[in-house]
């Protein structure tokens, strides 16, 4: 069982960004994704889970052995794939308890009760330091950054994928924020989940410790390695020897 992804190349509006990345995540383990500003960390995050502006021009992703590279969306999410974006996109009109009951209810194929599934809901909002109300909220609309990359380990707890791909839901966060967020994907996280952690910064790695650490630039993956290898950039930078 794994999450493996074979030499993907991808292209955005015709042009490279990600020239054959090979990286494979079993249950149980968390992956540290590091890598300066535009070296496509986020391109690979958006592709791996189906957005349209991103081509694989060559490659697989394999999830627990069956092919999904050409796979919809929905196909995806179904099989246990999550992606946390940078950019949560903003959705007017729809509430976020009412995204989240939908989403589970395709998701399992079971149709969830709405009032068990508030409450459910609910008990997990105050587990995160949430008010009750942030329920009726209509999706990231007025969100704080904070409030956004909440909503994300709130979807995360609830809808329970395998392989959760986590882009930048460390940044923008004061320290507080940082902690419910990483108790949150602590929390997730056990023995039959695995988890890509997307970062620039090794701040929140002293919280979520990674069982192995990439670095990526120019849209390859240049180093791989153990927690000691974020701390080394956090010492030394990405330039470090
Ligand atoms: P990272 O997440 O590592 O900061 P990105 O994947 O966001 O890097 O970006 C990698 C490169 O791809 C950058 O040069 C960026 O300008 C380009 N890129 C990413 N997404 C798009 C897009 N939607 N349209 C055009 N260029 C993009
Ligand atoms: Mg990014």
């Amino acid at each position: 069982m794994s999450l493996s992804i074979k030499n993907l190349h991808i292209s955005v509006d015709n042009k490279k960004i990600v020239h054959g990345v090979t990286l494979e995540i079993k249950p149980g383990e968390i992956h540290a994704l590091m890598g300066p500003n535009g070296s496509g960390k986020s391109t690979l995050a958006n592709a791996l889970m189906g957005h349209p502006k991103y081509a694989i021009t060559a490659g697989q992703i394999l999830l627990d052995g069956d092919d999904i590279t050409g796979a919809k969306v929905s196909e995806k999410a179904k099989k246990g794939l999550f992606l946390s974006p940078q950019y949560p996109p903003e959705i007017a009109g729809v509430t976020v308890s009412n995204f989240l009951r939908t989403a589970a209810g395709t998701i399992t194929g079971i149709k969830q009760n709405p009032i068990k599934f508030h409450q459910a809901l609910i008990e997990t909002l105050k587990s995160l330091n949430m008010y009750p109300a942030f329920a009726s909220r209509y999706l990231n609309v007025g969100f704080s950054g904070g409030e956004k990359k909440r909503l994300e380990i709130l979807q995360l707890l609830t809808l329970q994928p395998r392989y959760a791909i986590l882009d930048e839901t460390d940044s923008g966060l004061d320290v507080d924020a940082l902690k419910v967020v990483a108790d949150g994907i602590n929390r997730f996280h056990n023995t039959e989940r695995g988890i890509v952690f997307i970062t620039h910064y090794n701040r929140i790695l002293q919280y979520v410790l990674p069982t192995h650490v990439h670095v990526m630039r120019v849209g390859k993956i240049i180093e791989s390695g153990g927690p000691e290898l974020a701390k080394r950039i956090e010492e030394k930078g990405y330039q470090g020897e």
